[in-house]
């Protein structure tokens, strides 16, 4: 307690325009929930690792440290309870994204370097300074949250710009309530209504061969007729009913629907929904679950771990940005960069005072954590 007392003037009471983590380490994917538990410098208010908070203290001979160590809690019940899976292609609102995660008892207390003398918390025998500055850091809201959990949703569709003055012609087509064929091939499944024309034509051939012949958008092409309506997503309501437009290059609003159909003789209100829309598509490839889309189908894959193998949590919309990094660091110049020829207590040592902003730093953070196999363990964990 003498050595709290003699360091108090290191210690700082947050203010509200601090930045505060605790959440993960500033130079390694270290949590509280990782085997040392999470130092957070009770001046600085960055978190380090216990193979980095040493580092730290070199450093910025910031001694007094706040110890947090989450652990997971048994959960008896845990695998009769279903995974919710979401309905909206979003994270961090109701029905998208959420992070559905075990419970965790979370233990504080106060640690003081170079010697790591720990002191229990909470306790009144504490000075009041120190029991201040910790209930704040504990009540404040993260940095690393408020930016990874900030709210995102897809973007809502449009009235589209071609809906208002769409001309039909007068060309006597009569659209059937069923029955319906791509006019150029044999696809009878994700067909496009065009709305100047009422030709019936297959949708676009997907990347991994699946969809249809391109025939709708090559009509498109030729005639620059603008609004197609995907048949079997049309309702009696005609809410979730899909209308691409082909120059806005997106899934469209078309309030004069109901009009443009009765033009090909169409009777919605018997129609039933026996498609999936563009979002719901979308949605679909998103959640993941047919691994087969993904992998080799039909093939065996072998989970892999270690130096290298290190899957990044997908955060909802965020796999293209992880697949890139993961190609990026399979990269020669890359990977010499910021792993061989850097290593982490190096960039932390050159880094600036938020070693959080630096761009060194935090990539070097990236390639050590992918490539040293630290976080590369087989897992129980469902991740989404
Ligand atoms: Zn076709």
């Amino acid at each position: 307690m003498d050595l709290l007392r003699a360091n108090l003037h290191k210690v700082r009471i947050p203010e509200p325009t601090n930045r505060i983590h605790k959440d993960e380490c500033c130079v390694s994917f270290d949590t509280p929930r990782s085997e040392g538990g999470l130092y957070v410098d009770m001046n600085s208010f960055l978190a380090f690792g216990r193979d980095h908070v040493a580092w730290n203290f070199e450093k910025s001979e910031n001694p007094v440290y706040l110890h947090i160590v989450q652990r997971r809690k048994p959960d008896p019940e845990e695998a009769d309870r279903p995974l919710k899976k979401p309905t909206l292609l979003a994270i961090g609102v109701e029905g998208g994204f959420t992070e559905q995660e075990p419970e965790y008892d979370v233990t504080f207390e106060i640690v003081v370097l170079p010697e790591f003398i720990s002191l229990p918390f909470p306790s009144v025998d504490l000075p009041e300074k120190v029991r201040l500055a910790v209930d704040k850091v504990i009540l404040a809201e993260s940095a690393d949250r408020k930016q990874q959990l900030a709210s995102w949703v897809a973007d809502k569709k449009k009235i589209s710009a071609h809906a208002m003055d769409l001309q039909q012609l007068d060309n006597g087509v009569i659209v059937p309530p069923s029955g319906w064929k791509c006019s150029k091939c044999d696809k009878t499944e994700n067909l496009w209504l065009n709305l100047t024309d009422g030709m019936i034509l297959c949708g676009r051939k997907l990347w991994d061969g699946s969809g249809g012949n391109n025939h709708a958008v090559e009509h498109y092409q030729q005639t620059k007729y603008p609004l197609a309506v995907k048949l079997g997503t049309i309702t009696a309501d005609l809410e979730g009913a899909d209308v691409y437009s082909y120059p806005e290059d997106d899934s469209v609003e078309d309030p004069l629907l109901a009009h443009h159909l009765s033009h090909f003789g169409i009777d919605f209100s018997s129609l039933q929904k026996t498609e999936m829309t563009t979002a719901e598509r979308e949605l679909d490839h998103n959640t993941n679950y047919d691994w087969n889309r993904l992998q080799e189908s039909g093939k065996d894959a072998e989970p892999l771990y270690g130096p290298g193998y290190t899957g990044l949590v997908n955060l909802g919309n965020s796999c293209y940005m992880a697949s890139v990094m993961q190609v990026m660091f399979s990269t020669h110049p890359f990977i010499s960069r910021y792993f061989e020829k850097q290593s982490l207590k190096a960039a932390f040592a050159i880094s600036q005072a938020d070693p959080t902003l630096d761009l060194n730093m935090q990539m070097t953070k990236l390639a050590h954590g992918m490539l040293s196999g630290k976080y590369s363990a087989p897992t129980q964990e469902v991740i989404i």
